[in-house]
C-alpha cells in the first residue's frame, strides 16, 4: 500500500514538473514519517524511498536505531531546541528548520567537535499564522549572512511551512514569496551560503509548490496515510 502511495506521489511530482517544464530529478521527495512506526518506514524503504523527515528528536533517535540502513537519509523538519542539537549532529542529512543564530552556533559547535559539516536550510515564516516558527522574511538575509560565517554549518537554501488553511492558492503566495526571497539572498552572493534548495510543499499543496520552484517536498499523509 505504501508502495502504491509512493508511486502515485512520484507520478504526481513528475506530472507537475512536466507542466512547468522542470526536470523531475530536481525535486526530492522527503517522506514524513512522524508518528508512524518502523514497520511502515521499512515498507517505504523497500519501495525505494531513502529520504525521511521527522519532527521530534526523541522520536527520530529510536527509529534510526531500529533501522540501521546506512543509505537512509534523515531530514530534521521540526523545531529543534539547541540542547537537542548534539543528538542529531552526528548523522542528520539536512536540517530544514534553522531559524535562529544561537541554534546555528550550537550546531556549528557540535559539528566541529565531530569533524563534520551539518547542512541546513533557514526556515522562513511566510504566513500570517502566528503559531509557526521561522525567521521573518525581512530578517532572512541577515540571518543567512551570520550563519554562513560558521565553518561547520553549510546553508543550502530556505524552507517554509505553507498556511494550514486557505487552500492551495494561498499556499502559492507563500511559496512564491519564499522563492523570491531565495533569489534575493542568492543575488547577494554570500560566501559560504549555497541557495539551491527550496523546501516547501506538503500533501495538500505540493503541486503548487513545485510550480513555484520547490526542490524538496515534504509529504506525510499522501505516503503513509492519515496520522491518528
Ligand atoms: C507533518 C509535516 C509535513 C507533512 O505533512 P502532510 O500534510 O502529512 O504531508 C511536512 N512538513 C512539516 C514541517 C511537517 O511537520
Amino acid at each position: 500500500m505504501i508502495a502504491d502511495n509512493l508511486r502515485d506521489v512520484r507520478e504526481t511530482i513528475a506530472a507537475a514538473c512536466r507542466r512547468c517544464k522542470r526536470n523531475p530529478d530536481e525535486v526530492t521527495l522527503v517522506a514524513v514519517s512522524k508518528t508512524f512506526g518502523v514497520e511502515r518506514i521499512r515498507e517505504a524503504v523497500e519501495a525505494g524511498q531513502l529520504d525521511f523527515g521527522e519532527n521530534y528528536v526523541q522520536e527520530l533517535l529510536p527509529k534510526r536505531e531500529q533501522l540501521p540502513n546506512r543509505e537512509m537519509r534523515w531530514h530534521f523538519i521540526g523545531h529543534l531546541q539547541s540542547n537537542k542539537a548534539k543528538f542529531i549532529a552526528p548523522f542528520v542529512h539536512l536540517i530544514h528548520s534553522v531559524d535562529d543564530f544561537d541554534l546555528a552556533k550550537e550546531l556549528n559547535k557540535r559539528a566541529a567537535n565531530l569533524g563534520r559539516v551539518v547542512h541546513a536550510l533557514i526556515e522562513v515564516h511566510t504566513t500570517d499564522e502566528s503559531t509557526k516558527f521561522g525567521v521573518l522574511p525581512e530578517r532572512t538575509l541577515a540571518l543567512v549572512k551570520s550563519v554562513a560565517a560558521l565553518p561547520n554549518v553549510r546553508i543550502r537554501g530556505l524552507m517554509t511551512m505553507g498556511p494550514l488553511s486557505g487552500g492551495t492558492e494561498t499556499a502559492r503566495w507563500s511559496y512564491r514569496m519564499l522563492r523570491e526571497l531565495r533569489d534575493e539572498v542568492a543575488a547577494a552572493g554570500i560566501e559560504g551560503a549555497a541557495m539551491e534548495h527550496l523546501s516547501m510543499g506538503m500533501s495538500n499543496d505540493y503541486e503548487v509548490a513545485i510550480e513555484e520552484g520547490a526542490t524538496i517536498v515534504r509529504i506525510g499523509t499522501s505516503v503513509f496515510g492519515e496520522r491518528s
